[in-house]
């Protein structure tokens, strides 16, 4: 099967299954889970923080984030697009009493900066309190870069708002923008990564940042139920995948790129966006009698997305250039067969 659906598909190689055998395990409930400190202290180390804390997701990992930053009836601003408001059904506000001020994304994933002032809340008994800016890095495939991160970090400081990341792909634009990831993670007080998209484990996501927001993170986690015992199996995991898998995300981004320059070139697929990391956006046109996932399905090609609308095609570590070739081949016969 050639999965192109998400990067979160990837099987766990020998080699972290190896590394996932010989952990050494404790009671991370309990902090003493000595790999699950070793990962915490290596991710915290690696984004230039204090401390990191292992959660069992990413949608956990950024409720833990924003729950540590705003109290009952705060409010954070965030883009319409952004993850932590559109995917994680609205958990800030279900179970944070976190209120979102969502704006909408420009094209290039940012948020403009002036309708982020201007929706920033006077202090005034009618309005909730903005406490957090919350950005997302990279934004469904796209690198906010180094310039507007600084822009956005100021403009923070100046309202005097708290700053979270989801980056959950933060380490996908580090390698884009050839920089350590710490040189994003400095423009904010915590970031959440996820070990289990591009990084290749089975599981997890790290939040990170200073000593007394992971404590108060520890406490939320615990309550929302992500307090893992022997947690070092997957902590494991996700220090192979931090020594051994950051540096050939850049593969998966040539690898999308390839896709994106073969697939552009065939009739009936229009590629949507400039390729930067790990993510190509194409539409097919109609014509043919069933969805194009079905067809590619019957090539042993998982595709993920509806007929007619924007199809995204995901690169990560299972994917290797010959299956660019197939899926390029499939893609032609799909696009004769019309
Ligand atoms: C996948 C993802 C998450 C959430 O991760 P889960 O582990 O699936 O809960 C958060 N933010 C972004 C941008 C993601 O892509």
């Amino acid at each position: 099967m050639i999965d192109l659906r998400s990067d979160t598909v990837t099987q766990p190689s020998d080699a972290m299954w190896e590394a996932m055998r010989n952990a050494e395990l404790g009671d991370a409930v309990l902090g003493d889970d000595p790999t699950v400190l070793a990962l915490e202290a290596k991710a915290a180390a690696l984004l230039g923080k204090e401390a990191g804390l292992l959660a069992p997701s990413g949608t956990q990992a950024n409720l833990i984030g924003i729950m540590a930053h705003c109290g009952r009836g705060d409010e954070y601003i965030v883009g319409q697009a952004a993850h932590t408001y559109r995917l994680e059904q609205g958990g800030a506000a279900v179970l944070g009493s976190v209120q979102p001020q969502p704006i909408e994304n420009e094209s290039d994933g940012t948020l403009d900066l002036d309708r982020v002032a201007a929706a920033v809340k006077p202090d005034d008994p009618h309005f909730a309190h903005t406490e957090l800016l919350c950005l997302e890095n990279t934004m469904n495939g796209k690198i906010i870069g180094l310039d507007y991160l600084a822009d956005a970090r100021s403009l923070a400081a100046e309202h005097g708002l708290s700053t979270h990341l989801d980056g959950a792909r933060l380490f996908n634009a580090a390698v884009g923008l050839g920089v350590e990831a710490r040189v994003i993670a400095d423009h904010f007080e915590s970031v959440s990564i996820c070990l289990s998209k591009g990084l290749g484990t089975p599981i997890g996501s790290v939040l990170v940042g200073s000593a007394e927001l992971i404590a108060r993170g520890t406490r939320h986690r615990k309550i929302l139920g992500g307090g893992m015992r022997q947690a070092g199996i997957i902590a494991a995991a996700g220090i192979h995948a931090l020594d051994h898998h950051v540096d050939r995300l850049a593969d998966d981004h040539a690898n999308a790129k390839e896709l994106a320059a073969r697939l552009a070139v065939i009739d009936g697929v229009t590629v949507l966006d400039e390729v930067q990391t790990n993510m190509v956006f194409i539409e097919v046109e109609p014509g043919h009698a069933s969805p194009i996932e079905e067809f590619m399905a019957t090539r042993k090609i998982k595709l993920l997305g509806r007929y007619g609308r924007p199809l995204r095609l995901v690169t990560h570590l299972d994917i290797t250039r010959e299956d660019i070739e197939t899926t390029e081949a499939a893609f032609e016969e799909w696009s004769r067969s019309r």
